[in-house]
């Protein structure tokens, strides 16, 4: 399997290739030349697999570089019940992912039993492995350099620890994030991981990291690299639990299931995309927002418009807190034929601070805007006060706690259900993780899963700092 690029600008590569990296040369992200195409005997093969034999199967379409022996050894060691251990009781560990039902019809996929309570941990894990058996292969060392305002850079962290090769340099706002979050990141001892916190807020970490990133004589010496959600190994690892969902709600493969994906970046379901485009029987990806609604409003008028900082929203389901969508620009290659030049055209408006509008996108007899319900999108979006009104209700109703980000979902999923199509809303993180929303929303904390009962209280390390872009490379080149 070959990546190309969606600006059509950059040679193709192989997935070892690109996973150590992030954008294309041309500024494009990558995809698979050509998706997978599953028959209905290989869905069958695959619906009785477990968690790590069916995301082998998966992975082995798009990795096809690393030999099978070694890919099911990284996977095996991956998914394990051991490492996806904080689900909820009652619920199986070994199934990885546990499709709770809530009533006929309408489930909930845990994504969340990982190290840090969030479904990045799903791709993160995974990418950890990865990332150490490509190093150790080549002999090369890699230093993660990466801004977080909670969910991204705890991941990234419980994934990279230890691993031979990787270090990492995470970059939060100083006393910004929750002090559950913060505990998380700060309570790492591991010698490879270091925490830096920024006086300032999260754009300026960014800012920062954007800065050492252009320094392209910096980078090269000290190896800086990323683990952003654009990384193709991530998409390729969520595609799996679409899989997982789809044969856990129904038993043959011709019946279709809608999911309901709270979105930010897009990269959550943009591996749905990727999975329908492979052929697994999905009706709707329903793309759910909060306040931030850049992507609903794409969904529904044809216009894609990024906002600036100062029209992003600091809401109560904050890992949904974005101003543009970066993993965007893979569903809108396919929707534009893989057409490279169209999508160079499109983002140089984007780039510019502008936008682009698909219904002005003539495409023979329709638009580029009149192809968008062949891809089975939907979308919708919910405010704060819906979001807590959907806590309640899920507690009352089906006696389940869920996070304020997994009820930006359920509560569009509801909106979006139709008779006779199982809707399935995946949970992104437990409610542990957001202590505040649930308080205000139901009068009380949230249970802990075992283990992480006093974790504010341990020692914490990390290294407070000005937003001062020279003073953090010279912390990263004396310690690499
Ligand atoms: C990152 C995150 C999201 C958004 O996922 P995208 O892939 O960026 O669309 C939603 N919920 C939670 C809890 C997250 O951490």
């Amino acid at each position: 399997m070959q990546y190309i690029s969606t600006r059509g600008q950059s040679q193709p590569q192989s997935f070892s290739e690109i996973l150590l990296g992030g954008l294309a040369p041309d500024g494009g992200l990558y995809l698979p030349a050509s998706y997978p195409q599953l028959a209905d005997a290989d869905l069958t093969r695959l619906r009785g697999m477990s968690y790590p034999q069916l995301a082998l199967a998966v992975l082995s379409y798009f990795i096809t570089d690393i030999p099978a022996a070694d890919l099911k050894a990284i996977v095996d060691k991956t998914y394990t019940a051991a490492v996806y251990c904080n689900n909820r009781p009652g619920t199986d560990a070994n199934a990885i992912t546990p499709l709770l039902v809530l009533e006929p019809g309408l489930g909930l996929l845990g994504l969340s039993n990982g190290p840090t309570l969030a479904f990045k941990d799903m791709a993160m894990q995974l990418l950890g492995h990865l990332f150490e058996y490509v190093l150790q292969k080549t002999g090369r060392h890699i230093n993660i350099l990466g801004a977080t305002s909670g969910d991204t850079g705890s991941s990234a962290e419980y994934a990279m620890r230890s691993k031979q090769g990787v270090r990492v340099f995470m970059l939060s706002p100083y006393q910004k994030m929750s002090a559950f979050q913060t505990a998380q990141m700060f309570s790492l001892q591991d010698e490879n991981i270091f925490n830096i916190a920024v006086r300032g807020v999260f754009d300026d970490c960014q800012d920062l990291v954007k800065a050492v990133s252009n320094d392209h004589a910096f980078k090269q010496q000290y190896h800086i690299g990323a683990v952003n959600s654009i990384n193709w190994a991530r998409i390729a690892a969520q595609v799996i639990y679409y899989f997982r969902g789809y044969f856990a709600a129904t038993d043959s493969n011709d019946q279709p299931v809608s999911f309901t994906v709270p979105s930010g970046n897009f990269g959550n379901v943009c591996a749905g995309h990727i999975a329908r485009m492979m052929g697994l029987p999905i009706r709707h990806l329903v793309v759910a927002t909060n306040e931030n609604d850049v992507l609903d409003e794409f969904f529904r008028t044809g216009v894609y418009r990024p906002r600036g900082s100062a029209h992003t929203f600091h809401t109560s389901s904050p890992s949904m807190d974005i101003s543009k969508a970066s993993n965007f620009e893979r569903f809108v290659f396919d929707l534009a034929w893989r057409d490279g030049g169209r999508i160079r055209r499109l983002w140089s408006a984007v780039e510019q601070g502008g936008a682009f509008d698909l219904t002005q996108e003539q495409d023979d007899e329709d638009t580029l805007f009149g192809r968008v319900p062949g891809f089975g999108f939907r979308s919708g979006s919910s405010t704060h006060a819906e979001r807590m009104a959907t806590i309640r209700h899920c507690q009352e109703r089906y006696g389940l706690m869920i996070d304020p980000h997994t009820a930006d979902g359920l509560k569009v999923a509801l909106e979006q259900r139709e008779t006779g199509v199982p809707m399935i809303v995946l949970e992104t993180a437990q409610p542990a993780k957001f202590e505040a929303a649930i308080v205000e929303a139901l009068g009380r904390r949230p249970e802990r899963p075992a283990g992480m009962e006093n974790l504010e209280q341990l020692p914490q390390r990390f290294e407070v700092m000005d937003a001062d872009v020279e003073a953090i490379k010279h912390f990263v080149a004396v310690r690499v």
